[in-house]
């Protein structure tokens, strides 16, 4: 497919070609002379913030960093599900984990993050808990079917994508009378969590790049405001390299030009209007509320939980599961990196007494956290 007239277009001859090292040599070279004008006239840094965790993988893994100009430096946000989860929040997962009747169906990243007790669901399991490993919600919903004296919870985390198919999954449920699966909700939702960062001056963000697979659901609408009100310039990327470098580009001749806008490099996936079956599926069965971030506190209308109709679904209803608030681990800077304003490598804790076989913060933990980034690929 093309789209005459799209920014990303340039960098799009023959497909497949997202690693083609001649395509991205041409693309640092336009970064750098465009780095040079946008900082030469303002006389600072260019950041942009990368808000999703794939992103801040493929940069990293593809030693793409080394190769920017000095003046662009790129900042890790908060697109990372499991990084982004409250302590509270994991610690309402463990206590479900902790009931004798329940087994807590999970993806395998929640394994590692440690609750304000000191224990993950990984030792929790050691100890006998029951928890099961899944790839999807529709796994957990099958384990429900084929054991219908355990009750199964579902840990829902994740952003705007994970949120469809877990509706998908308890509107099953409840067609097949299923009265043994419930999901403990705490879904986010990006545009808060940008209206929030900008919110706050100190976090001097000078331009967006936008998560790929959120955006293919919520589509280019919600992140108006962004370039509107705030007039921080984003663009909608994809992931490999050449989307990545492309994606930046198109923000810097954004920022050369003075202008402020929502666009899409990766219109290949993302369509101006989304998905709407998933956002209808999303609609049906969550409304939007307040949700804790990890560091940053309750945010309204920033999260997803049961609509009244699907209330018998929600697990920390149904086994009273009270919120509590709790302190991240001492010494840990995920928060400050989530928001973009500490680099992994500013935590005194990083690579010394927290490493991925032994991970203090969930930066460190997820297989998207850029903690665990740094670590593997280094800055
Ligand atoms: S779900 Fe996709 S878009 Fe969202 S944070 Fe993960 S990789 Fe990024
Ligand atoms: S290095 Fe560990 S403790 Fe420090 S911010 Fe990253 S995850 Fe948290």
């Amino acid at each position: 497919m093309t789209a005459p007239g799209n920014p990303a277009e340039k960098y799009r001859f023959n497909s497949p070609m997202w690693r083609d090292k001649g395509l991205a040599a041409r693309a640092l070279e336009e970064m750098r002379a465009l780095t040079a004008q946008v900082s030469g006239r303002t006389g600072k840094t260019v950041n942009i913030m990368e808000v999703c965790g794939t992103h801040t993988m493929a940069i990293a893994s593809s030693g793409m960093r080394r190769l920017f100009p000095p003046g662009l430096k790129m900042l890790s946000g908060p697109g990372c599900p499991v990084c982004v989860t409250s302590q509270g929040d994991i610690d309402s997962v463990l206590a479900l984990a902790a009931l004798p009747d329940v087994t807590l169906a999970t993806f395998g990243d929640m394994l590692k993050v440690k609750g304000s007790n000191g224990l993950d669901l990984n030792s929790m399991r050691e100890k006998g808990a029951d928890i099961l490993v899944v790839y999807s919600p529709l796994d957990a919903l099958a384990f429900a079917r084929s054991n219908p004296l355990r009750e199964v919870v579902f840990a829902g985390v994740g952003f705007e994508t994970t949120a469809p198919l877990i509706a998908a999954s308890v509107l099953r449920a409840r067609k097949e009378k299923l009265k043994n699966f419930s999901v403990i909700a705490f879904f986010k939702l990006v545009p808060p969590a940008l209206k929030l960062l900008l919110s706050d001056p100190k976090n001097n963000i000078s331009g967006f790049l936008l998560p790929g697979h959120v955006s293919a659901i919520i589509g280019v609408e919600p992140y108006r405001f962004v370039a509107r009100v705030h007039k921080v310039p984003c663009v909608i990327t994809g992931f490999e390299p050449l989307d990545i470098l492309a994606g930046i580009n198109m923000l810097l001749r954004q920022l050369a030009r003075g202008r402020a806008e929502v666009e899409d490099e990766y219109y290949r996936a993302v369509k101006k209007a989304g998905n709407p079956t998933a956002l209808k599926l999303i609609a049906k069965v969550f409304n939007p509320v307040e949700a804790s971030w990890r560091a940053i506190g309750r945010v309204k209308r920033s999260g997803l939980g049961f609509s009244p109709e699907f209330a018998g679904f929600d697990a920390a209803r149904r086994f009273k599961i009270a919120y509590r608030e709790a302190p991240e681990p001492r010494g840990c800077l995920c928060g400050a990196i989530l928001m973009g304003r500490s680099q992994p490598p500013d935590c005194r804790l990083f690579a010394k007494a927290c490493t991925p076989s032994s991970a203090v913060g969930p930066c460190m933990v997820s297989s998207e956290g850029a903690c665990a980034a740094w670590f593997k690929y280094g800055g």
